[in-house]
């Protein structure tokens, strides 16, 4: 049975359990998920023992070469989706059609119920995103190929840092070295965000230049094509600022133990309050407004999230950021993160760039 075939054997006992005889997957990552298929537009219909993806002729093509053992239906045009989905599930019997709450509209969800008035919407949460969080091995492979690149691409920046150089062209080198090394593309807009602008957690590049202050932040990653990759390092690029530098120590402090916390049946709060603990006790509660990390795989941001508010515990196949950051207004601010897979006996770090104060030195 192919990996995918495995999943939506799973996923058919999972919408079962949640009362459902049948599930109509709208995610188009989920869709990937549990076919191999990476373009979009499409649903997956899982019935009693048949799925079948609904794609339209653009697609044709491509779903004999990424999915050739599913059963696929074929949009001739003029017929619409709602049309399909209801004539499929009215073929197969359906009396209760799971939908995902999660990603489904509700105008799409009024439109299936009024194509099949005889069954009842059944409206399933997580189900396909449960199975994502544990990663196969194949899984984790492709995601250690996307932090490959992500950290390739970085060193070659890193060499060539220079004053007068924007946040915005770092930026665009960035995504041109990611690329070279193979990967499809950026897995988000990268940040570049040279001194008080690495204040701002979610910093867009701009025409500041990277001379402007002594130091940048660097939150980057690469999307494999499909999984990604998510890394954040703070460079030293002009004079050492000692403000930084102790700030720096309590960021890396907190997150090389949050990441030594990081074991099968440790909850995602206990690790998040970790990494608050220490940065609490220097003193700066108030500047680490985030989460500590979050799943990353098909997308850039996936269940588990490891906050304080989350209480599920970690299980071996997890791959979780771990990125802890002090964020001062108007001076700047600190964030490491790195890629951490969860492990049978603890976990392992997948990314390999060094972060220890030194490392962020340039020059
Ligand atoms: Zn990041
Ligand atoms: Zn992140």
């Amino acid at each position: 049975m192919s990996r995918y075939a495995a999943r939506r054997d799973k996923l058919r006992r999972a919408f079962r359990k949640a009362g459902a005889d049948a599930l109509l997957v709208t995610n188009f990552t989920n869709v990937t998920y549990l076919t191999g298929f990476s373009g979009d537009d499409s649903y997956l219909l899982l019935l009693g023992s048949d799925d079948i993806l609904i794609s339209d002729p653009r697609y044709t093509t491509q779903l004999e070469q990424e999915c050739p053992d599913l059963e696929t239906e074929i949009r001739p045009p003029g017929v619409g989706m709602v049309e399909t989905v209801a004539a499929l599930a009215g073929k197969g019997h359906v009396n209760k059609l799971g939908v995902e709450g999660n990603s489904m509209t509700v105008a799409l969800g009024e439109q299936i119920a009024g194509g099949l008035p005889k069954s009842q919407l059944v409206t399933t949460v997580n189900l396909v995103e449960d199975l994502r969080m544990i990663k196969d091995r194949e899984e984790v492979a492709e995601i250690r190929r996307a932090i490959w690149q992500a950290e390739r691409a970085f060193n070659v920046i890193r060499a060539s840092l220079r004053p007068e150089r924007t946040e915005k062209e770092v930026a665009d080198e960035l995504e041109h070295q990611i690329r070279l090394y193979g990967a499809k593309c950026c897995s988000f807009p990268s940040i570049i965000a040279v001194g008080a602008r690495a204040a701002l957690p979610h910093a867009r590049p701009t025409d500041q230049k990277i001379g402007a202050d002594d130091f940048v932040l660097i939150d980057w990653g690469a999307d494999g094509g499909p999984y990604k990759s998510d890394l954040t390092r703070v460079l030293v690029t002009g004079k050492i600022p000692p403000k930084l530098e102790r700030v720096y120590r309590v960021v890396l402090s907190a997150q090389e133990q949050a990441i030594a916390a990081i074991r099968p049946g440790v909850t995602c709060h206990d690790v998040d309050q970790v990494a608050r603990g220490i940065i609490g006790k220097a003193g700066y509660a108030k500047n680490f407004g985030h989460g500590l990390g979050h799943g990353i795989g098909l997308d850039i941001h996936e269940a588990p999230r490891l906050a304080a508010k989350v209480h599920l515990k970690l299980e071996p196949g997890m791959v979780v950021t771990v990125e802890p950051g002090i964020y001062l207004p108007g001076w700047g601010g600190v964030r490491i993160e790195d890629d951490v897979l969860v492990t049978k006996t603890g976990c392992e770090v997948l990314t390999t760039l060094g972060k220890q104060w030194e490392d962020a030195l340039v020059r």
